[in-house]
């Protein structure tokens, strides 16, 4: 059997998983919406169905001050029960286990009756918290032991108690929040009793025979967080107090360093948990960018860990672990770490979706059954619209011709891809190859449609997924040799220069800028280069394990720039677009804003930026300056009398992206 390793079962003394995947905690916001219960049931069943070993639910709070929003997801007694029965029937009908998470969110809370150890107030919420009585820490204790009760009643297998990522629980363990003088501050011992009475009491209240995860911050990625010999003296003490499994945190939310982003190399972190190896008796968990079966698997085997645990992987594909199963990994669909369907939405207040699979999070919204009329459908273009829509239908039963005038699939993914630290996108692309051949799509490569063309077909249906091409700014100069676009620099079509300016700060100016301040090996793919980058001590010297970051130099001098005043990549993923600007910023990119363009010439390009006139000598003036959508077949289609549909940049270019994209094709083809 083909990984073996996380394939095979894991026994817990009472209780055996399975197998040695977890699919690890998300919020989904299916926790907070009316009928959320009913559709997270649906949700889970499906992964359990697709065999993994053991689920965590999102986090759940223990009392209200602990939740993450105001009135955000908490279980304080029996009156929501019922709701949580119909989540832990639906997996245990499918064979699974599950555990739900009590997560504290303390000073991290997005409501103003947030609580702490202490009154410090974090970097990333606009709210200081109360600091908690000592008569507060008993009974937030009991409101843990007693969430833990009630999840027991309502069927779950287990808990998994949240100690990590900097929330409550954290903030107790390490000094920078924790400035009490009682008996839950000062000494080390003092800052875990809060972590160790949870779980001593909780163990006494549930009993042997339920599964108790403890998630323990192995490295904070803070200033003064614990040191290495401090998280193997708590990790000793958890297993002590009661816990069944450890599982790794890595990093706090407001630490700067990235540690699941698509930057972050595949199992990047796995070496953390590895540390700990040998260290308890019970078994450990790691985590972090483990996206694939094959990352899983040989990190079990390079003996990191006895279990994975993989989160947004089931966000991308609900039978991850069932393909790894059966020698179908070359069908998973890989979670590409981009955040922008599943946490960007989390942290808007949306409920929880997948760019690679807007069913996740929707499964009683958007299905794909077999079609009663199977149809002769045409789809023209395969980038990720295209793609999406021409294997779902197919998929549905139609028979579909996808129409690509270049050589290959995956359009815009195809610059994506080069992007340092987007080597992801090239899976999506193999992922969506697999599926023609599974679906029997006819895939037409280098044919260029035209109306005519499809008219002749007689298409019951013709799908425009055409896409865009670079929108050129009308500029005095801009037909100048040194002028090009994003596309021939991603694509490889020129050789750019030493110097460079790029016109154009949205996502892909970032993306060109990332691009052209790296050569030669890149951090992402390797876990030591990475860390030294942003500044990660692998020899974990001092409490946090941060060092200086040691950025590889720029081999150009880079100026981005853009029209609008403030700051750069504003509109970026409210959870990415601060890796991109410290990346930039690390790399010396000279960002400007509140720039004029007035001419482009052999000495460079000429603006003013704030009021001031200058020159900025340049060997390559890169347009990233938006798109425009490639439209030419609808008019003619459509005067023709043929039912036409057009997705993604082609009906829109302005709010081009790939979630959309896939997303309008995938509910179109769920219709057709
Ligand atoms: P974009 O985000 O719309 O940015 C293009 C920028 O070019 C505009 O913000 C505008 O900025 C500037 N611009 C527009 N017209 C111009 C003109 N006539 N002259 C000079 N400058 C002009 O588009 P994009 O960067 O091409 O990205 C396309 C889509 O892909 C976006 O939806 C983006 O979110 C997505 N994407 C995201 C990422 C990511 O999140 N990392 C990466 C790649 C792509 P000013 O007006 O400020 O100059
Ligand atoms: Fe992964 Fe992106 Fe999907 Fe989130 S939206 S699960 S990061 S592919």
């Amino acid at each position: 059997m083909p990984y073996n390793h996380i394939l095979s079962p894991l026994d817990l003394g009472f209780t055996t998983l399975k197998n040695r995947i977890l699919m690890g905690s998300m919020h989904t916001m299916l926790e907070e919406i009316p009928g959320g219960h009913e559709r997270a049931a649906v949700f889970y069943a499906e992964r359990a169905r697709g065999q993994v070993g053991l689920i965590v639910t999102g986090g759940i709070a223990p009392n209200d001050e602990g939740a993450v929003g105001m009135g955000a997801a908490a279980l304080t007694d029996d009156t929501s029960l019922d709701g949580h029965k119909l989540i832990t029937d639906a997996v245990h009908r499918e064979g699974g286990k599950i555990c739900m998470q009590i997560l504290h969110t303390g000073r991290y809370a997005y409501h103003n009756k947030l609580v702490a150890p202490s009154p410090i107030q974090s970097p990333i919420t606009p709210f200081k918290p109360r600091e908690l009585t000592e008569e507060d820490i008993e009974r937030t204790i009991s409101d843990f032991v007693r969430c833990a009760e009630l999840a027991q009643m309502a069927g779950y297998d287990g808990v998994e108690i949240m100690g990590s990522e900097g929330y409550l629980i954290n903030q107790f363990i390490v000094k920078k929040t924790n400035h009490r003088t009682d008996e839950w501050g000062g000494s080390y011992e003092n800052r875990i009793r809060f972590a160790l009475e949870i779980i001593k009491r909780t163990r006494k209240a549930v009993g042997d025979n339920f599964i108790l995860i403890y998630r323990l911050s192995m490295i904070d990625l803070v200033e003064d967080g614990s040191t290495w010999e401090e998280v193997v003296f708590l990790a000793k003490k958890v297993e002590e107090a009661g816990a069944t499994i450890i599982n790794t945190g890595i990093g706090w939310h407001e630490a700067r360093v990235p540690t699941i982003g698509t930057v972050v190399p595949r199992g990047g972190f796995a070496w953390v948990t590895k540390r700990m190896m040998g260290e308890v008796n019970i078994p450990l968990i790691t985590t972090n960018r483990i996206n694939m079966p094959q990352t899983a698997d040989s990190v079990i085997a390079d003996g990191c860990a006895d279990m994975v645990s993989m989160a947004r992987p089931f966000l991308a594909d609900a039978e991850i672990v069932l393909k790894a199963m059966e020698d179908r990994a070359d069908e998973i669909n890989t979670c590409i770490a981009c955040n922008q369907a599943c946490l960007d939405h989390t942290f808007t207040m949306q409920v929880c979706s997948c760019i690679v699979n807007p069913r996740a999070c929707h499964e009683t919204i958007l299905n794909f059954e077999p079609t009663e009329k199977v149809k002769k459908i045409a789809v023209v273009g395969a980038g990720p619209a295209g793609l999406a829509a021409s294997t779902l239908c197919a998929q549905r039963g139609h028979n579909v011709d996808l129409y690509e005038a270049s050589d290959r699939l995956g359009g815009q993914f195809n610059m994506a891809k080069v992007v340092p630290g987007k080597e992801e996108y090239g899976e999506t692309i193999r992922y969506y190859g697999r599926q023609i051949e599974l679906t029997g799509v006819e895939l037409k490569l280098n044919t260029r449609a035209t109306a005519d063309m499809l008219i002749k077909e007689n298409y019951d249906e013709v799908i425009i997924a055409t896409g865009v091409h670079p929108r050129i700014p009308d500029i005095e100069g801009i037909e100048h040799e040194k002028v090009v676009t994003y596309a021939e620099v991603l694509e490889g079509k020129v050789e750019v220069g030493k110097t460079v300016a790029i016109i154009g700060a949205g996502g892909i100016g970032f993306d060109v800028a990332e691009f052209l301040t790296h050569q030669g090996e890149l951090a992402s793919m390797h876990v030591d280069r990475y860390m030294e980058e942003w500044g990660v001590d692998m020899q974990y010297k001092k409490g946090g394990a941060l060092t200086r970051p040691m950025p590889a130099p720029s081999p150009r001098i880079i100026h981005l720039l853009k029209r609008s005043p403030g700051k750069h990549g504003k509109k970026l993923g409210k959870t990415t677009g601060w890796i991109h600007r410290a990346s930039l910023a690390m790399k010396q990119v000279n960002m400007l804003s509140s720039v004029v363009y007035k001419k482009i010439d052999d000495d460079g390009i000429h603006i003013t930026a704030h009021d001031e006139e200058k020159v900025i000598k340049v060997d390559h003036v890169v347009l990233c300056a938006g798109q425009i959508s490639n439209k030419n077949l609808l008019e003619p289609l459509t005067d023709s009398g043929i039912s036409v549909h057009v997705i993604g940049g082609s009906k829109e270019a302005g709010e081009l992206d790939a979630k959309r994209a896939i997303s309008e094709a995938s509910y179109l083809a769920a219709k057709l």
